[in-house]
């Protein structure tokens, strides 16, 4: 079966209804388009757990700061619906325009996730998250969905997905999966298509300084600082001078300044060309 395409909410929550009416239930995976193996992941984790896949594509305004890459963020949806009809594990694409889904041009309502939001990428993009959680959860809102299906990639954008429905009560369970990469090493992400040849050789040594440091924290290296210096030599030595590197608390995202005791997400951002890259590795005792 071709994936069906719809635009609007009334086709996407009627569909949704005679689903839920068959006891049929539903996974969401929220994409901007572009997609790669890495959404795919996405995808086949839902199918795993699901009956029913949609996949949404929209390219959300409200999470790009004013002088980010809205305007020339790749977007193909023909390219995007032919990749899922040959994957085949999509029931739907949900491919709203911004008039469907911001009728008033805006949302005067947005949902924030107040401490999480502002460290790490929310330092550089102080309106990001609340632009994510808000298209979030007016998506889990339309497709009323029982999985919701999310990238270990972005790391804070995963966890303060998590903290809103925890907060919120929202009925849907959380899939975090792990980051699709490259053989080089380098995150697959729809903005690698900025990159150069080259610089994508250069952008492949940040999970190269990400996985030295884990393998430190796995040798007994647990002071914080310490493996946050670490990525920055390595970085240095290709020429990248992150945006960050931190280490913070994998769930609550508060920076870890000493010894780690607790799960833990090492954060980088970086920018390489025109790509600003992000990627992170988890520190636990058993990763
Ligand atoms: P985006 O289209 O970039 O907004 O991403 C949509 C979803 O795909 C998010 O949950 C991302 O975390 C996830 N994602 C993007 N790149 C990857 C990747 N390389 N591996 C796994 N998930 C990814």
């Amino acid at each position: 079966m071709p994936t069906t395409l719809f635009h609007t909410q009334l086709e996407m929550s009627t569909l949704v209804r005679t689903w839920q009416d068959s006891h049929e239930t539903v996974a969401l995976v929220p994409t901007m388009g572009a997609l790669h193996r890495g959404h795919l992941a996405l995808v086949e984790a839902a199918r795993r757990v699901s009956d029913r896949v949609v996949v949404s594509i929209f390219v959300n305004p409200l999470q790009f700061g004013p002088s980010e890459d809205f305007a020339r963020y790749p977007r193909d949806i023909e390219a995007d619906l032919a990749l899922l009809d040959q994957h085949g594990l999509t029931d739907v694409v949900y491919a709203p325009d911004t008039s469907e889904m911001y009728p008033e041009g805006h949302s005067k309502t947005q949902v924030i996730v107040s401490s999480m939001a502002s460290v790490l990428c929310g330092q550089a993009r102080p309106t990001h998250f609340a632009g994510v959680t808000t298209v979030v959860a007016k998506l889990l809102n339309v497709v009323r969905p029982n999985f919701a299906a999310f990238g270990q990639k972005d790391a804070q954008q995963l966890a303060i997905v998590r903290q809103m429905v925890r907060d919120l009560n929202f009925p849907v369970e959380i899939l975090g999966v792990p980051t699709v990469r490259e053989p080089s090493g380098l995150a697959l992400s729809s903005r690698n298509r900025y990159l150069s040849p080259t610089e994508k050789g250069l952008a492949s040594s940040i999970y190269a300084a990400l996985l030295r440091a884990q393998e430190k924290y796995l040798a007994g290296q647990h002071d914080a600082r310490q493996l946050e210096q670490l990525v920055r030599a390595k970085l240095g030595e290709v020429g990248l001078e992150p945006e960050y590197v931190s280490i913070v608390d994998r769930d609550s995202l508060q920076p870890i300044e000493g010894e780690i005791h607790r799960a833990a997400t090492l954060a980088i951002a970086c920018s390489v060309g025109r790509a600003r890259l992000i990627d992170n590795i988890l520190l636990t005792s058993g990763s």
